[in-house]
């Protein structure tokens, strides 16, 4: 609301006008903090916050970004729209880390992943977290699914890429007749790979895999056939499975 010119001040005054917060990046009524330098501007929620943050939550150096970082954590209330600088996915009321004066904000889970890591699928080298490159084009190794996200890691000597939820996989099959001792069950119903024993495409099915050779076996063939412990754990399923032998060497839950 404009109050008429000229009665009361050369310039238009305004009353409670509406603003947006910089950080919450809502619009808001009401009491602000407000830097006059560079129109820094942000509404008294966000200030309190920000402020109980500072005062009592330990700062953390990330290589990400020049400053320290404080953790925002519950509060879906001054979440926001903000992309993560990492994963470039948008921060949706998880806690996240933050420099409130450069905008910059990331996942706390993102913000949690290592650097470098060691991996029994490629123990010889680093890998190493990447956020950059064309990571639509690589496949990860472990689970040979494409990158739907730019973070991944990767051994740059080798040219091998892994999903960082991937890294929980771990080679859980021993096998005799193969060096690595590495086979780790596997299933994915759009990847399509060929079984290095038949020849055959495995599609629509469990599938072990050594990640050092990138050698993908059915289950009923591969080196791991003779061996395979009676029951597994999988990953994507709640029950340990049992294996069924019979013409076509089935995976099964009981339950
Ligand atoms: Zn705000
Ligand atoms: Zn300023
Ligand atoms: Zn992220
Ligand atoms: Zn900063
Ligand atoms: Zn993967
Ligand atoms: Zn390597
Ligand atoms: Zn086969
Ligand atoms: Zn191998």
């Amino acid at each position: 609301m404009e109050i008429e010119r000229y009665h009361i001040h050369v310039h238009p005054l305004t009353l409670n006008k509406e603003f947006d917060c910089d950080f919450c990046n809502e619009s808001r009524k009401g009491h602000k903090f407000r830097c006059d330098l560079c129109n820094f501007q942000i509404c008294f929620g966000c200030a309190d916050i920000l402020i109980k943050y500072h005062q009592h939550r330990e700062h953390i150096e990330h290589s990400s970004h020049r400053h320290p970082l404080i953790l925002l954590e519950n509060t879906s209330n001054i979440s926001n729209a903000k992309d993560c600088k990492m994963c470039l996915e948008k921060i949706h009321g998880q806690s996240y880390y933050c420099c409130a004066p450069c905008k910059f904000y990331i996942h706390k889970s993102c913000g949690e992943l290592l650097e470098e890591v060691k991996h029994p699928f490629h123990p010889h080298h680093y890998l190493t977290l990447q956020m950059s490159g064309p990571w639509w084009r690589y496949h990860c190794c472990a689970c040979g699914l494409k990158f739907d996200k730019c973070l991944r890691y990767r051994c740059g000597d080798c040219k091998l890429d892994m999903h960082p939820e991937c890294l929980s996989l771990k080679p859980t099959i021993k096998c005799q007749g193969h060096q690595h001792d590495l086979l780790t069950l596997l299933e994915d119903m759009s990847y399509k790979s060929e079984c290095r024993a038949c020849g055959h495409d495995i599609k629509n099915t469990f599938y072990v895999r050594c990640v050092p050779c990138r050698l993908d076996f059915h289950v009923h063939c591969g080196p791991a056939a003779a061996s395979l412990p009676p029951t597994v754990v999988h990953k994507n399923h709640n029950h340990p499975l049992s294996l069924v032998k019979d013409d076509s060497t089935l995976l099964e839950c009981d339950d």
